[in-house]
């Protein structure tokens, strides 16, 4: 019998299990296609600052503590997988078009340094001088230079290996029902039949985690999708040096560089259900807004698009730790920020697995906030 059971091989579930590895557990992650959906879309951006949103104080300090972790969670976890995870702590860059786009920099830098973190504001000229595709008409912006990124198929390809190489069993099945025995999760069925025991059972499914059957009602968090569609550029001469966050006349565009040439383009955000049809006007949106920022980019070859499912919570902060069923423990709801909420997550679901016992840091993200 498995200490562990995890459902869903999505960054969280994976940076999960890796860490509860680490901690001498025994583990098997069921999935039909690990690091296949929202872990395979998403742009990988490291920036709980310049995501910073009003009302979401306690995700940032998450965020914060998450961002705070990755250079020696990237640095243990290239080693073990002997892969490299395109880890860059480089900073973002936020820009504004025109002046009220300046305005709500200048709101999000005073709300920023109410907490106490420290901004640093740029004219347009300073802004090109980091960025010399910038556009002219760029009217300033503002520097958070510890945040960074990622690039998310490197990292879950590196911890998929990571997972295998420290004895860890990944069943590429997907889970019909969780088991229960005495009033408790004791494992799982999967789709073709086969039963995998475990003392514990960890749901990490995304936006799939409320379609789990066998768990008792209310017990499941309230997670649904939210499509997000991102376009994959690539350049053959270097284009920008860090991630660049735009505000293009009140709507909002992100541009990630990679060091292979890569730059991501994202991202829209749509309620659709579980729809993930590329559309015209998404792909047409984005890349308006990319090019008013930086006219370059029309002639960058055009790679890849394609749309992906966050699993969104009702107050968009992540769903962690033991669920009103015992046994059953939870991981999910990470909507925009479960690649840079990787290792926070994996560090206290392994504590909590491990020990019983929940770190302080992750406290407010309770499930039982939704019962409450
Ligand atoms: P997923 O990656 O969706 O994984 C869930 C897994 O569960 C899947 O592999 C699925 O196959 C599996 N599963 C489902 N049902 C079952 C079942 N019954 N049995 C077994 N397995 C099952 N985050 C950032 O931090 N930075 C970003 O820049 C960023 N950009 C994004 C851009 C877009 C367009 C999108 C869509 C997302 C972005 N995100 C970003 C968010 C991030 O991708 C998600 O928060 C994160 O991937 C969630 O990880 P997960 O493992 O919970 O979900």
């Amino acid at each position: 019998m498995d200490d562990v059971v995890i459902i869903g091989g999505g960054v969280i579930g994976l940076a999960t299990a890796w860490r509860s590895l680490g901690r001498g557990l025994r583990v098997t992650v069921a999935d039909p296609e690990p690091a296949a959906k929202a872990s395979y879309v998403a742009a990988g951006m490291l920036t709980p600052v310049s995501e910073l949103t009003y009302g979401e104080e306690a995700l940032l300090h998450l965020g914060l503590a998450s961002r705070d972790r990755y250079p020696a969670f990237v640095a243990e976890l290239e080693e073990v997988s002997g892969r490299d995870t395109g880890f860059r702590g480089d900073g973002t860059l936020q820009v504004a078009l025109d002046s009220d786009d300046l305005a709500v920099l200048g709101e999000l830098r005073r709300y920023q340094e109410s907490l106490g973190i420290p901004a640093e504001t740029l004219t347009g000229r300073e802004c090109r001088r980091m960025e010399p595709m910038l556009a002219p008409s760029v009217r300033g912006g503002l520097l958070a230079p510890a945040d960074g990124s990622i690039d998310p198929r490197r990292l879950t390809a590196a911890l998929l290996t990571a997972v295998e190489r420290l004895g860890g069993t990944v069943v590429r099945e997907r889970v019909a029902e969780v088991l229960t025995e005495d009033g408790r999760a004791a494992g799982v069925r999967l789709d073709g039949g086969d039963v995998v025991r475990a003392h514990q059972v960890v749901l990490a499914a995304g936006p799939w985690s409320q379609d789990v059957k066998g768990v008792p009602d209310g017990v499941l968090p309230p997670v649904r999708p939210v499509k997000g569609q991102v376009v994959r550029l690539r350049s053959a001469t270097p284009f920008l040096g860090r991630c660049v966050r735009g505000l293009v006349r009140g709507s909002s565009v992100y541009l990630v560089p990679r060091a292979d040439g890569e730059i991501v383009v994202g991202a829209t955000q749509e309620e659709m259900g579980f729809d993930t049809t590329v559309t015209a006007g998404g792909v047409w949106e984005l890349l308006r807004d990319a090019r008013e920022l930086l006219p370059g980019v029309t002639e960058l070859e055009f790679a890849e698009v394609r749309a992906g499912l966050r699993p969104g919570s009702p107050d968009n902060a992540p769903v962690l730790g033991a669920s009103a069923l015992p046994g059953l423990l939870l991981a999910t709801g990470h909507f925009r920020g479960g690649v840079l909420l990787a290792p926070v997550t994996g560090d206290v679901m392994a504590e909590l697995l491990a020990t019983g016992s929940m770190p302080e840091v992750a406290r407010p993200f309770s499930p039982a906030r939704f019962s409450e």
